[in-house]
């Protein structure tokens, strides 16, 4: 059989070839030099497959898509307080190289545009770094995303360097604010090193899975951050990752994103898999233009948009219905598919409605393939007052989705195998401890 995803690759690549449309990066004269046909799209899955077509093993320069990855990086070494009290996390709306600040609190606006990200560039590692370690950190951390020891380009960075008028004004006004306690000069050229290190699309793919995959490298297995730097990381993202296209963004393609001048882009979709396209020649926000088609294309066709309403699930309460006669008699209550807050609402609905006169009751989790935290402690709950509404509650637990249950105080569970079985249990086991 002959592979899906790539064919299918390749045949988006093809629709938007033609488009010539754009140019690439002038301001920076390496990267004006670009071959401006080359096009690739990469998916990288969480589970480590990666499906790629076109030129996505060609290397370029990463620019401002290290800005997401060093703000992790950031996050993960300096903590939360002490990045958030220099650098906001406010759309700006404006261009990428806007030479702005908050007028209220004098922070730059959010990390992605280049006032934050050189001001998070100087926040990466340990305090006391000096400039050529700082960039090795930030070098390090990039590699980790990737799985791969990745390089810096000395031609790119040299040539950005030569041209690094606006970024140096940039830092100096930060100076200016004690937004930078150091030296302007530095901190702009670790930036721009960091901008230049050399990556392929495939390696993007990658470093976005990371993302998407809350923070663990899907091929070495490595946790580079936290699951909670990585939701700061993609609803900054989402808000603020594609400059003053982020609404348009936002609404068209509703994918945490974020693009760079040397043509790449990367979207990470969470819980499902990391994308990156490369293609040189960009719009008038500095974004890739034939990235952006792709982008709207994978979107539409995949439904990958994130506030896509996710087709209506089976009922999670798959039936409702006694066995037995007498005292032997047991209520079931089968349960069946993931269940969230809205699932385990469901739940509580139907436990409510149990009649005193059917005392064993029994929550039958056999079908049940995930419980997410809140609808296990709701469960539990359900449990607790079912038993001291004087019911004797079973639950049949197979597959171990609730690890040891513990109802809580007065709460009583028997735990079980089979559903079966219940029918022919007596004896509870626990008393305000655990079935
Ligand atoms: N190094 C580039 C700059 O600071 C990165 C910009 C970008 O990719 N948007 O201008």
């Amino acid at each position: 059989m002959r592979p899906i995803i790539p064919d299918y690759l390749a045949e988006v690549l093809g629709d938007v070839e033609s488009d010539t449309s754009g140019a690439p990066a002038e301001y920076i004269p390496e990267l004006a030099a670009a071959e401006p046909e080359r096009l690739g799209a990469a998916f990288a899955m969480l589970g480590g497959e990666i499906y790629g077509a076109g030129d996505i093993d060609i290397e370029f320069t990463i620019q401002s898509i290290s800005k997401p990855f060093a703000y992790a990086l950031a996050l993960s070494d300096r903590g939360f307080s002490p990045v958030l009290a220099k650098v906001g996390v406010e759309p700006s709306g404006e261009a990428f190289n806007e030479i702005s600040l908050d007028s209220k609190t004098g922070r730059p606006l959010n990390p992605m545009i280049n006032a934050g990200a050189i001001t998070v560039h100087s926040l990466t590692g340990a305090e006391d770094l000096t400039p050529a370690e700082r960039v090795e950190r930030a070098l390090q951390g990039l590699s980790a995303f990737a799985g791969r020891q990745l390089r810096i380009d000395e031609a790119v960075c040299a040539s950005e360097m030569e041209n690094a008028h606006r970024n140096l004004a940039i830092a100096h006004m930060l100076r200016s604010h004690d937004v930078l306690t150091e030296d302007p000069g530095s901190v702009v050229d670790g930036y721009v090193r960091q901008c230049s290190v050399l990556v392929t699309t495939r390696d993007l793919a990658m470093m976005a899975a990371t993302l998407a995959n809350r923070g663990k490298n899907p091929l070495s297995g490595e946790q580079v951050v936290s699951e909670a730097v990585v939701r700061q990381v993609l609803s900054v993202m989402f808000s603020c990752g594609m400059y003053d296209a982020a609404g348009d963004w936002a609404t068209q393609v509703g994918i945490p994103a974020k693009s760079g001048v040397a043509g790449g882009l990367i979207g990470a979709l969470p819980g499902q898999l990391g994308i990156a396209t490369f293609s040189p020649r960009l719009d008038g926000h500095g974004n890739s233009v034939r990235g952006v088609s792709l982008f709207e294309r994978f979107s539409s066709d995949m439904g990958l948009h994130v506030m896509e309403v996710p087709a209506a699930s089976r009922a999670i309460v798959r039936s409702n219905h006694v066995v037995g006669h007498g005292p032997e008699a047991l209520r079931v209550l089968q349960l069946q598919g993931g269940i969230g807050f809205a699932g385990a609402e469901r739940i509580v609905q139907e436990a409510e409605s149990i009649s005193p006169s059917d005392i064993r009751v029994a929550l039958d989790l056999t079908r049940v393939h995930s419980i997410d935290d809140v609808a296990r402690r709701m469960l539990l709950e359900v449990a607790r007052r079912l038993t001291l509404n004087g019911h004797d509650v079973y639950l049949v637990d197979p597959e171990s989705v609730i690890p040891d249950p513990k109802p809580g105080d007065g709460g009583r569970v028997t735990l079980l195998d089979d559903v079966n079985r219940a029918a022919s249990h007596t004896a509870t086991v626990g008393g305000g401890q655990t079935g």
